[in-house]
């Protein structure tokens, strides 16, 4: 079976081609740069380039994986969450194309796509096992039982920032380039991440989840450092400012992985999205973790094709090959209360 993924909810133009067991073409047509000069993605940009740029890298994977239009099988793209304009023109293309050669088609879960894609990789992964989305748009704790969004449990997520949008927001601060998760991370491996204490949230689980967390809290901590750090002038401490805030991050997002898997009585542990690939974070789940990690490649944790062709086929196929119909549209959020909650 062959497969053409296709992702483009936000600023990456991904696309790839699963035959069989293997990826035949892996294309990421990254915006990074165009954003750069606002200093985050924006949205109106970030749609027509994607206009640009679909029709285009669709034809060089097809390319590079040697075959046609016509050999494919199932078609799979991103319809939720994301920006509404570029998971627009990826559902428009993706829906036109498969039309087009009556191909069958999958609207796919970013967010799903970016955890379960793990099961490609590590063939030993069972459900149910902890799926964690540490990303640009989303810091979500869930339980995995299948491919089915029926099958996922929602057990916490931030009530404020993502993860990742801390990173980006904080290395603006510091006038870091966008995306900051990478330049964060590499300064911070440079400091002393005991040199400054920046604070853990106390969140009220009365009104806040089990397994919620909290990000703007410790994101307006280390911007009012930089005001300090404007004002008295130590400028060799942003390694360490970094290195701070690197540890404070990270620790929150792993003693509130450590809670779930404790109480749920569960031992493997999936983390997608762009911040799986932070190397303290993969550092603390390998070495100091008694959970058994199944790491993602670092090409699979930021967004890609690859991750939507696989868990494309994947749910094709509990959906017992039912494809989607034309009228599907996209969902920019997905409503993290429709999942049962804890
Ligand atoms: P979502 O998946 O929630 O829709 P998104 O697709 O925009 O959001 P991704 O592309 O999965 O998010 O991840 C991008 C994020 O990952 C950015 O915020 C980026 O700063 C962050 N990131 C990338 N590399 C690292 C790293 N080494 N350390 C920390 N954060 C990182
Ligand atoms: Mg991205
Ligand atoms: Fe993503």
């Amino acid at each position: 079976m062959i497969v053409l993924g296709i992702e483009t909810s936000c600023d990456e133009c991904a696309v790839a081609i699963l035959d069989g067991d293997s990826f035949v073409a892996r294309i990421v047509a990254s915006q990074v740069k165009d954003h750069q000069v606002y200093g985050g993605v924006a949205p109106e940009v970030a749609s027509r380039l994607h206009i640009e740029q679909i029709s285009t890298t669709v034809d060089q994977a097809f390319k590079q994986a040697n075959l046609l239009p016509k050999d494919i099988d199932l078609v799979a793209y991103t319809n939720r969450p994301g920006l509404m304009g570029s998971l627009l023109v990826g559902a428009t293309f993706a829906k036109n194309f498969a039309w087009a050669l009556k191909k069958p088609f999958v609207a796919v879960n970013h967010l799903l796509a970016h955890i379960l894609v793990a099961r490609y990789v590590h063939k030993n992964l069972q459900f149910p096992f902890l799926g964690i989305v540490a990303s640009g748009g989303h810091t979500t704790l869930m339980l995995i039982r299948g491919y089915k969004e029926d099958d996922v449990q929602i057990l916490g997520a931030t009530m404020d920032d993502a993860i990742g949008e801390c990173y980006d927001k904080v290395a603006k601060a510091y006038g870091l380039n966008y995306p900051g998760g990478p330049e964060v991370d590499h300064l911070a491996k440079q400091g002393a991440s005991k040199a400054f204490n920046f604070p853990q949230p106390k969140l009220n689980r009365r009104f806040a989840g089990q397994y919620d967390l909290s990000y703007s809290g410790l994101k307006n901590a280390v911007i009012n450092q930089r005001h300090q750090f404007r004002r008295e002038g130590f400028d060799d401490s942003l390694v360490n400012i970094m290195a701070g805030f690197q540890y404070a991050a990270i620790e929150q997002l792993i003693r509130t992985i450590d809670r779930a898997a404790h109480d749920f009585k569960i031992n493997q542990v999936v983390i997608g999205g762009g911040v799986a690939a932070n190397s303290y974070l993969r550092q603390c789940m390998k070495e100091k973790s008694h959970l058994n990690f199944f790491d993602l490649p670092l090409s699979l944790c930021g967004d890609n094709g690859e991750m939507i062709a696989y868990y494309g086929k994947e749910l094709y196929f509990a959906q017992d090959k039912q494809g989607d119909s034309l009228t599907v549209g996209v969902m920019p959020r997905v409503n993290l209360f429709r999942y049962q909650r804890v």
